[in-house]
C-alpha cells in the first residue's frame, strides 16, 4: 500500500534512483587514456599519474550522483552563458563550422596524449569593445565563496589551475586558429549561487604555458617509465591530500 504520509522517504526513493541512473551511466563511460589539457595545472603531479593510469580511487571515492549532478549544471549553466554571450552580440562558436555536428574545438598533440576541448573561440566583440580576436573563451561555474576571491584577485591568483589551462589551450590551439594566442583570452565565471557574472580578459603567459607543456611531458615519460613522480606534500595533511581520491593508496607506498 502507497503510504502518502512519508514525503520525505518518497523523495529519497526518487533520488536514489536518479544517482544509481547518473552513476550506472558514468561507470559505462569510457574513461580518458590521456591527460586533459585542463588537468595540466593540477597542483600534484603524482595525482595526475594516478589520473591517467585509471589508478583504483580510494574506497568511497568514485563520483556521487551528487557529484555528477554538480557537473551536469555547471555544463547547464556554460550553455545559458553561450546565449547571454551570444544575446549581448559577442559573435562565440562553440563547434567547427555551421553544424552542430562539427565538433568542439580542440587540440590533440603527443600523439594524442595531451588533449583539450575548448569552450568556445570569440571571433568578434559587440560594438564598442574593442576585442582582439580571435579570442579563446574559458567559463567555470563557481560558488559564491570562489567567485567573490576570482573577482577580486582575478583568475590567475584565485584559480592558477584555470590559469594554466587558459594558458596551454592559447598555446595548443594556435596552430588551428592562427593568433588567437595574440588575444587576451576571455574567461567567464558564473556564481551559482547568485547567478552574477564575471568576465575578465587574461593575457597570453607563455612562460606559463610552456611550463605547463614540460610538466605534461615529464608526466607521461615517467609514468611510460613505471616511475611514480613525488608528492605535492610532506605530510597527509596537506589541502590537496586531504581531498584527493587516491590518498589511502598513495601514502600507503614506501615514498
Ligand atoms: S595524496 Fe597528495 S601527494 Fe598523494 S597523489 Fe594525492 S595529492 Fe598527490
Amino acid at each position: 500500500m502507497l503510504d502518502f504520509n512519508h514525503t520525505s522517504s518518497f523523495a529519497e526513493r526518487v533520488n536514489e534512483t536518479i544517482d544509481a541512473a547518473l552513476t550506472a551511466e558514468n561507470a559505462a563511460r569510457i574513461p580518458r587514456d590521456y591527460l586533459g589539457g585542463s588537468r595540466l595545472g593540477h597542483a600534484c603531479e603524482r595525482a595526475l599519474q594516478f589520473e591517467i593510469t585509471h589508478a583504483p580511487k580510494d574506497e568511497g571515492q568514485d563520483f556521487s550522483g551528487q557529484l555528477l549532478r554538480i557537473f551536469a549544471i555547471g555544463h547547464g549553466l556554460e550553455e545559458l552563458a553561450i546565449r547571454w554571450l551570444r544575446g549581448a552580440g559577442f559573435e562565440l562558436y562553440t563547434q567547427k563550422g555551421n553544424h552542430p555536428d562539427g565538433g568542439q574545438f580542440g587540440f590533440f598533440i603527443a600523439d594524442g596524449r595531451i588533449r583539450g576541448h575548448v569552450d568556445g573561440i570569440i571571433s568578434a566583440g559587440p560594438e564598442g569593445f574593442s576585442l582582439a580576436a580571435p579570442a579563446l573563451w574559458e567559463c567555470k561555474t563557481m560558488n559564491a565563496k570562489n567567485w567573490r576571491a576570482c573577482v577580486k584577485d582575478g583568475v590567475t591568483k584565485s584559480k592558477p589551475v584555470y590559469a594554466a589551462q587558459i594558458a596551454v589551450y592559447q598555446a595548443y590551439m594556435e596552430a588551428s586558429v592562427p593568433g588567437i594566442s595574440a588575444a587576451p583570452a576571455v574567461f567567464t565565471a558564473i556564481n551559482k549561487d547568485t547567478a552574477e557574472l564575471y568576465h575578465e580578459l587574461v593575457p597570453f603567459d607563455a612562460e606559463l604555458a610552456q611550463r605547463m607543456s614540460d610538466r605534461g611531458v615529464r608526466i607521461l615519460q615517467a609514468t611510460d617509465a613505471g616511475e611514480l613522480l613525488p608528492r605535492v606534500a610532506a605530510n597527509r595533511d596537506f589541502f590537496e591530500c586531504r581531498f584527493c581520491s587516491w590518498a589511502e593508496r598513495c601514502w600507503n607506498l614506501p615514498t
